[in-house]
């Protein structure tokens, strides 16, 4: 394959810059353009410092390393220059390495090469997007796993064993008997019940990886005074949203980003739900009622020193949309009680909170955190790629039909219908993809990687 360039550190005022080489020009073109200052060849794996030329001039001081094939990232000869950070020095050392054999790298196509080098898959290819765009460490741990290879191992242990089904009933298919018949569907069956169960869990908890990777949206709701403000500061730990003793303060809907365990978060704190003459407090309820429609998760923060007023009584959520309630002010003298509020908002999750004296703030932030991932931990929540979901999903309809084929004790169907759940698995993992998918996968990715 041709030689490719690219500068893979971002551009812009840094330290140092480095630009990679990947091809099997790599070795002729790093010599052309950079020269050590000891004057002796250079040795494999190994920094050496010199100078970045282009005509025998120098454009910069740098070190530089050669890595021969295949142990390296691409599998191909790959060169890196590290020169001085800056737009200006790092497109002058590129621009050399282009005038000396190497053509400008597509985004992406470092670890498009990896994969077509048979070094990662198509999952650990997409998962190392994920590790550079993660926003928190819980997000970029969930990147790792999946590049380590977690995912393909469970998406590989899932084919094994259907391919285990597949040749079982070819086998049957192959020298029939009509004794055995009920005994290798049922044999099938359990079999292909088993796979489609693992792959319906990862479903469910599909969800809660998503959310690990692009964040979840909580909405903080209740009606004025009941403590919203000074809530969201203690969650956020510092002084943000205006606190004070008139009802109605909070009129904007204001966004924070909090970090809720590694959890991306972004937290909305509405206006009160309460109806107000006031035109501006108006359109904040009006707001507020779009906010919690495109929730993931509700915050009903609830003064535990009165009863709900009417408005808080009938708060209406979207179907399964899950809330959470701080029954607040448990320093004062408290009237609401958790069994009444239970009944009250069935299916609602209840943690009793003093935002004055932070009692209460950190099981809070447990109780969010447990009910946005659905109870997943992040172990279970593998899939969390929109076009890994969609392969389980088709997967798990052909093992319906598989199924189907089995109770009617067409063989042939069932072994046809598992074939096809089988490559709908390979797709994740790349085995039988189209060359436009693979295209559009890396096209995503940024410059350099
Ligand atoms: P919001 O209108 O719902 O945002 O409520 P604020 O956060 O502005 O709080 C309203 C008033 O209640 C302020 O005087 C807060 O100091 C007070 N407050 C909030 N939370 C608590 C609490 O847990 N205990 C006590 N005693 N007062 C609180």
């Amino acid at each position: 394959m041709d030689t490719i360039a690219s500068v893979a550190t971002a551009l812009g005022a840094s330290g140092i810059a480095i630009i990679r080489i990947s091809g099997e020009n790599a070795k002729n073109v790093l010599n052309r353009v950079f020269v050590p200052k000891s004057g002796k060849p250079m040795k494999n794996r190994y920094l050496t410092y010199g100078n970045a030329v282009l005509n025998g001039n120098p454009l910069d001081e740098c070190m530089a390393v050669f890595m021969p094939a295949p142990h390296t990232y691409t599998t191909e000869d790959v060169a890196e220059i590290q020169c001085h950070g800056g737009s200006v020095t790092a497109n002058a050392v590129l621009s050399a390495v282009l005038q000396s054999g190497a053509r400008l790298a597509e985004p992406g196509e470092f670890t498009k090469r990896a994969f077509l080098g048979g070094r990662i898959d198509l999952s650990q290819a997409e998962s190392v997007m994920d590790l550079i765009s993660a926003r928190t460490q819980e997000a970029a741990r969930s990147g790792l796993r999946q590049m380590k290879g977690f995912l393909s191992k469970r998406i590989h242990a899932l084919q094994s064993r259907l391919l285990d089904t597949i040749a079982y009933l070819e086998a049957f298919l192959d020298y029939p008997d009509e004794d055995i018949e009920d005994l290798t569907a049922d044999k099938a069956r359990a079999e292909v019940l088993a796979v489609q169960s693992e792959l319906q869990s990862a479903l469910k908890n599909a969800k809660a990886g998503k959310m690990l990777n692009n964040g979840v949206r909580i909405v903080l709701c209740g009606s004025p005074n009941t403590g919203k403000s000074s809530l969201l500061n203690a969650l956020l730990r510092e002084q943000r949203a205006i606190v004070t003793d008139v009802p109605g303060t909070t009129r904007d809907v204001l966004r924070e980003q909090l970090n809720l365990n590694g959890l991306p978060v972004q937290l909305i704190d509405t206006a009160g739900l309460r109806q107000s003459p006031d035109t501006v407090e108006r359109i904040g309820i009006d707001l507020a009622r779009q906010e919690v429609d495109s929730a993931d998760v509700v915050l009903l923060v609830l003064d535990g020193t009165r009863e709900p007023d009417t408005e808080e009584k009938s708060l209406i959520l979207r179907e399964n949309l899950p809330l959470v309630i701080a029954l607040n002010k448990s320093d004062l003298k408290t009237v609401l009680h958790v069994k009444q509020l239970s009944e009250l908002y069935p299916g609602a999750r209840i943690v009793v909170t003093s935002a004055k004296c932070g009692n209460g703030v950190e099981e809070l932030r447990e109780t969010l955190y447990e009910t946005a991932l659905h109870g997943a931990s992040p172990e279970d929540a593998y899939l969390t790629n929109e076009r890994h979901i969609e392969a389980a999903r088709n997967a798990v309809k052909s093992l319906d039909a598989a199924l189907s084929a089995l109770s009617t004790l067409t063989l042939d169907c069932a072994a046809l219908d598992l074939r096809n759940a089988w490559e709908t698995l390979g797709s994740i993992t790349g085995e039988n993809t189209t060359e436009d998918v693979i295209d559009r996968i890396f096209a995503k990715f940024c410059l350099g990687k």
